[in-house]
């Protein structure tokens, strides 16, 4: 009775799955992921690394496969985050994001949306806009913690639970699965419980101002920067943003957030005369500007994105079932429960010499798949969800 739960549940997670699990394929014999627990996060932030940290990985021999630490084989993550729905700044946001195709992610405080003289909280028709233009909505609570002073408080639980429920009924196609804790400096900071949040989030931004190690992500409390510095502050050297990129900074400590994941924090933006954060609108345009210019080492995710992909790597194994001059089979799965962590890892196969296109499918649907060289040997870039099924390479044109 095992084997057919499974696949009902694997159906279920990957609608690509469909196919495979409803028979097309018979006469296949490789074995379905193992029926196992999965972990909905990953909460406890490692003592040591998870993974020794290298450069791009180049396979040695044709079939060899292996997970890219980012998408598309980037060498890190930045990730642009907003707190406190501050809707009047939205406009600035969605520009500069446009212009440089980046996705953003705001962490609304979800009580006060819609409501009247809440100028600041946005209202939902706003907030639908900005997801349809693909930008990323996630929680930061009800009131913020506001609430914590009256004696109807409902509770930390109810503060985490109600947002997602709320942003999940008002926008369209929307699934919530990412905090960032409300409140700091005050009893709102103590009443925040990462023990809560993991019960109920895949993932949870912190408020330490440090770049994310990428080998060392604490996913219920991801360190997050609240300045700009790009490489431009003696006051902060931590967290200089452009460190994530540069393989031969010179001081040890800083060499460790080579490859990482940086996540920045915003709230308002500071367009007085004598500003005194660095998040002025010109400082921010630079921002973007640095994310462009170094576009080809960078991937700019969405919080959620990043963590998802995060987890999953974290706990990937890819093994090539078959490679041969006319296919290549993949097995790819992670510990982290699909129906959660949907989103696709990139997988970097090298192909034989004289495959010159390369097509990808998973469970008999079609995926992204992309044919690089290096040093004249053919790679292919595939992108592909764990535990969705068997991923199969050939060339295009046999
Ligand atoms: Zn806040």
């Amino acid at each position: 009775m095992k084997l057919p739960f499974v696949r009902f549940l694997l159906v279920m997670a990957c609608p690509g799955a469909m196919a495979y699990a409803a028979g097309d394929n018979l006469t296949r014999v490789e074995p379905l992921p193992t029926p196992s627990l999965k972990w909905q996060n990953l909460a406890l932030p490692p003592g040591k690394p998870r993974f020794p940290l290298t450069d791009r990985v180049w396979p040695a021999t044709s079939g060899e496969a292996t997970v890219c630490l980012w998408e598309d084989d980037k060498l890190a993550a930045i990730s642009l985050t907003i707190d406190d729905n501050e809707a009047q700044d939205v406009p600035f946001w969605l520009a500069l994001a446009q212009k440089h195709d980046v996705k953003l992610t705001w962490f609304l405080v979800t009580g006060g949306i819609g409501k009247k003289d809440s100028g600041l909280a946005g209202t939902w028709e706003l907030w639908k806009q900005v997801k349809a233009q693909g930008h990323s909505l996630q929680s930061h609570t009800v009131t913020h913690l506001g609430g914590m002073r009256s004696p109807d408080w409902k509770g930390i639980a109810w503060e985490y639970a109600e947002s997602p429920r709320t942003l999940d009924e008002m926008l369209p196609g929307q699934r919530t699965r990412a905090l960032a804790y409300p409140g700091t400096g005050d009893e709102r900071q103590k009443a925040n419980s990462k023990d809560v949040a993991a019960g109920q989030y895949a993932a949870a931004r912190g408020v330490q101002g440090y770049l994310n190690q990428a080998n060392k992500i604490a996913y219920m409390a991801v360190n997050c920067c609240f300045s700009i510095n790009l490489g431009d502050s003696e006051k902060s050297p931590w967290n200089d943003i452009t460190l994530i990129i540069n393989p031969d900074s010179t001081k040890p400590y800083q060499k460790t957030y080579y490859r990482g994941w940086c996540v920045l924090g915003f709230h308002h933006l500071d367009n007085k005369p004598g500003a005194t954060t660095t998040h002025t609108p010109a400082n921010v345009t630079r921002l973007f500007d640095w994310i462009t210019a170094n576009r080809q080492d960078l991937w700019p995710a969405p919080f959620l994105d990043a963590a998802l992909y995060g987890q999953e790597r974290d706990t990937a194994t890819v093994k090539t079932l078959r490679a041969d001059e006319q296919r290549i089979s993949l097995m790819l799965t992670s510990e982290m429960d699909p129906k959660r962590f949907d989103y696709p890892l990139t997988v970097k196969i090298r192909l034989p010499s004289r495959w010159e296109t390369v097509r990808a499918s998973q469970a008999g649907g079609a995926i992204p798949a992309e044919r690089i060289t290096h040093a004249g040997i053919p790679f292919a870039l595939v992108k592909a969800k764990p535990d969705c099924g068997p991923i199969d390479l050939t060339p295009a044109n046999p």
